[in-house]
């Protein structure tokens, strides 16, 4: 049956997870793959992630099916959290918001969703560079993809001019992906008043807008900061689509748990929009798993849980930070050729270093150091006992 399938490619980033496990040297560094990591380097469970756990334990819930659309308390509270609770769309019951399989399975609910009823061009444009898995899960519904300029290599920082230009000149009702915080790979984001514009050009253009808020809080350790280009897109009109992933914010990676919202004009539309959703949802896997939305719900519906994941979100997103001014020291330190100030200045989890695929590949096979070739790295890959190691390794690379 299936001689004649073949080889397909490694993941670009899921593979250096894979080689770096195969390597044997007590050095080695994974700064590839974009999962929060403790000072010591071990993967993180929230305490007040523990803390839920123990209580849904001791509740002993059933384990019935959920609806298709997710758990009622858990999309409420989530969408609060996106949206902020004094939002008008929400107040007024015309947000459709469905549970989703973390921020993945939000955006490939919009795809699906759009490639049955959106009557404008069928095209997602995503910024140059975006997260890889945006691309497949655009183009596995049909649709086509097309890019708008985001990085300027000149200035390792966003190219606003090019970003504008390319999504004025897109067909008017484009649906454009915008990165609502911590842009994946730059760790670029625009400015308040750089996001008060592009509300105004996409408008202009009459472009439908999907953000994709996989870091909410991950980027300042500030939730509102984090979304406020959602909100103030939403509190000017547009009826955005929205992903939401809880993977970053809460730890809860495999616990696959995010939702997928769109903002419709009205309650009615609303109710209409809904029971398409469902129709997208119910054959790709029927309803959506249940523990990783008790948790989130117990958590933020507990007022005493919440405050504590703030301060837990804070000092991850301050971890990061401290890395980034440390990296930064130390590639000063060891003269490194170039000019750095991009590690302090971007945000969220990546930095985008301005590496060459060449001098990735010699920090792999000379030093065990391994990252995506685009020169990305996830700064909570690194800490105070890895990253005197990881600036000497990267300033060799870079003298060659
Ligand atoms: N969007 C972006 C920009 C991301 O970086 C990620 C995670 N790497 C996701 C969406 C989806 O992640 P998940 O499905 O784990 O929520």
């Amino acid at each position: 049956f299936w001689a004649s399938v073949p080889q397909g490619p490694p993941d670009p980033i899921l593979g250096v997870s894979e080689a770096f496990a195969k390597d044997q040297s007590s050095n080695k560094i994974n700064v590839g793959v974009g999962a929060y990591r403790d000072e010591n380097g071990k993967p993180y469970v929230l305490e007040s992630v523990s803390k839920a756990e123990d209580i849904l334990h001791q509740k002993r819930s059933n384990k019935e099916y959920l609806p298709i659309t997710g758990e009622a308390d858990f999309v409420k509270l989530a969408s609060e959290l996106a949206y902020g609770k004094d939002c008008k769309a929400l107040q007024d019951g015309r947000i459709a918001v469905s549970q989703s399989i973390s921020g993945t399975g939000a955006l490939r609910i919009a795809t699906g969703f759009l490639s049955m009823f959106y009557s404008g061009p069928r095209v997602v444009y995503l910024p140059n560079p975006t997260w890889g898995n945006h691309i497949p899960v655009v183009e596995q519904t049909g649709m086509r993809v097309a890019r708008y300029r985001y990085f300027d290599k000149k200035t390792v920082g966003l190219d606003f001019d090019g970003m504008k230009e390319d999504i004025k000149a897109a067909e008017q009702g484009s649906i454009i992906l915008l990165h609502a915080c911590a842009q994946n790979p730059t760790g670029i984001d625009p400015t308040q008043d750089q996001w008060k514009e592009l509300c105004e050009i996409t408008k202009a253009k009459k472009h439908l807008v999907l953000f994709d808020m996989a870091y909410q809080g991950f980027a300042s350790g500030d939730i509102i900061r984090d979304a406020f280009a959602v909100r103030y897109f939403v509190e000017q009109g547009h009826q955005i689509l929205l992903a939401q992933s809880f993977a970053k914010n809460l730890g809860l990676y495999g616990e696959r748990i995010g939702t997928f919202s769109m903002v419709c004009t009205n309650k009615e539309e609303k109710d209409r929009i809904q029971s398409q959703v469902k129709r997208v949802i119910r054959p790709l896997y029927s309803s959506p798993p249940l523990h990783g939305a008790q948790l989130v719900a117990t958590i933020l519906g507990s007022p005493e849980l919440y405050e504590q994941w703030l301060g837990e979100v804070k000092k991850m997103a301050d971890r990061i930070i401290a890395m980034r001014e440390r990296l930064y020291d130390l590639l000063v330190e060891f003269k490194t050729p170039g000019e750095w100030g991009h590690i302090k200045s971007q945000i969220g989890m990546f930095s985008f270093t301005g590496l060459t695929p060449e001098q990735v590949d010699a920090l792999k096979d000379h030093a065990h150091v391994y990252m995506t070739r685009d020169g990305r790295i996830s700064m909570a890959g690194l800490n105070e006992g890895n990253i005197q190691y990881f600036a000497e390794s990267v300033s060799k690379a870079v003298k060659g």
